[in-house]
């Protein structure tokens, strides 16, 4: 019915280029918010943190015995007397010379002591209360911490741009941080496209009806982007109908920083969303040079970003981690975006090169080489669930057992 010619197909753009110029368009977030260091992680600071202190805040014990003066003990065994006893908490005084104090972990060091011997290696004095025999001879500065020696004072302890990890988050409270400024979450709407799409919960697996599937990307979506650390209004599955599209992308528009779809961005594919987004504002389809993938949409609809990922999961599942990620990062502020590839060994054989760059999915196995996943196709789910990760392998690449590949991490990738 319709015989309007087919528009010619883009041509192919690496997804370096993609990504630099999606890149462009990420904005960092205004504003910031307040929070208090206990519920930070993942969050990206908004704020270099200063210390105020050092900490250490002064030489203290690393073990339970006793501060010495080291040049006043040139032989073993020698008795001492224990001229005062300095628990964890408490600040002794300065020590008597040609005594030892009784020390514990964490307490600091007294004046004049210059070294600590742990209590394993000194034992009491039969009959003479209240004595010592020191069994070693100490090196100066044994099992003291110096003050300092983790944080100095006036340090920035974690950079703006820095997102935050759980042992960050001891760092910022080591130094007396209980709020921290960190970037605005984006605020994103999500949906998915696709008459044949079900939800799960809705119609039970035996009355799906002929060519129905479950929706999944919504699942593996909207977690990605908690992850992330965004705020996700779930919109559900908008039917492939023009006047669905526009209502759902006029309501997302008005108040998110980002409208994220899946499906019905493929080129020459009956969809609403291409000219539903070019009506309210601006879209770009571009045709990335990567497998699984290829389809991607960038445009804005009224202030909000608008990014549309292929309809096939696992094309949509590694468009977001390689393009997505990286752009809500910087919306963010983050300052790093990439993943930093593992050279590892492959333990097989890939001899079909592409003319894109692919990314393969693989498992770690025992002898710390790849194993790869049989079925690379794009909607092949499970092999995302089997494996640990991708190679990314550049285009035009055949791959030979033993060869040493580029590996992403999923434990980077999704976090
Ligand atoms: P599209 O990009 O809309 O052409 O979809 C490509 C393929 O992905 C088709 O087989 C769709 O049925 C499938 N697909 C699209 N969206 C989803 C989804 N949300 N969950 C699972 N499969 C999907
Ligand atoms: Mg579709």
């Amino acid at each position: 019915m319709n015989a309007a010619p087919a528009a010619p197909r883009p041509p192919l753009r690496s997804l370096d280029d993609a990504l630099a110029e999606l890149l462009t368009h990420a904005v960092p977030l205004a504003g910031s918010d307040s929070l208090s260091t206990f519920d930070a992680d993942g969050r990206v600071l908004a704020q270099d943190v200063v210390s105020a202190l050092q900490v250490p805040p002064e030489d203290n014990s690393s073990m339970d015995g006793y501060a010495v003066h080291s040049a006043q003990l040139s032989d073993e065994g020698v008795e001492l007397r224990v001229s005062q006893r300095i628990p964890a908490g408490s600040s002794g005084s300065a020590l008597e010379p040609g005594t030892v104090a009784r020390i514990f972990t964490g307490a600091p060091v007294p004046a004049g002591a210059d070294a600590v011997v742990m209590q394993e290696d000194c034992e009491p004095v039969a009959g003479r209360e209240g004595f010592v025999r020191v069994l070693q001879i100490p090196k100066p500065g044994q099992w003291i911490r110096r003050a300092g020696e983790d944080v100095r004072r006036g340090a920035t302890v974690l950079p703006k741009g820095e997102r935050l990890t759980p042992a960050a988050l001891g760092l910022a409270a080591s130094i007396g941080m209980d709020v921290l400024q960190v970037a605005k979450k984006p605020r994103v709407a999500l949906f998915s496209t696709g008459d044949e799409l079900v939800m799960p919960g809705e119609v039970a697996p035996e009355q799906m009806r002929p060519g129905a599937i479950y929706n999944s990307n919504r699942f593996f979506l909207r977690a990605l982007l908690l992850r992330l650390g965004c705020e996700v209004t779930d919109m559900g599955i908008v039917p492939d109908r023009r006047d669905a599209t526009l209502d759902a992308l006029r309501s997302a528009a008005a108040s998110h920083d980002l409208i994220l779809t899946s499906g019905g961005v493929s080129v020459g594919e009956e969809d609403h969303i291409k000219p539903a987004v070019q009506q309210l504002g601006s879209l770009d389809l571009w045709q990335i040079a990567i497998k699984p993938g290829k389809p991607f949409a960038y445009g804005k609809v009224g202030a909000a970003h608008f990014i549309g990922l292929p309809g096939n999961p696992v094309s949509s599942f590694l468009t977001f981690l390689v393009l997505v990620r990286p752009f809500l990062l910087k919306l963010q502020g983050a300052s790093e975006l990439r993943v930093t590839p593992v050279p590892l060994v492959a333990d097989f054989d890939w001899p079909r090169a592409d003319k894109r760059r692919e990314f393969l999915r693989v498992r770690r196995n025992a002898t710390g080489g790849l194993d790869l996943f049989a079925n690379q196709s794009s909607g092949v789910l499970t092999s995302a669930v089997w494996g640990d990760g991708v190679i990314d392998n550049p285009a035009g690449q055949t791959i030979r057992r033993g060869d040493t590949v580029q590996f992403l991490p999923f434990s980077a990738l999704l976090s």
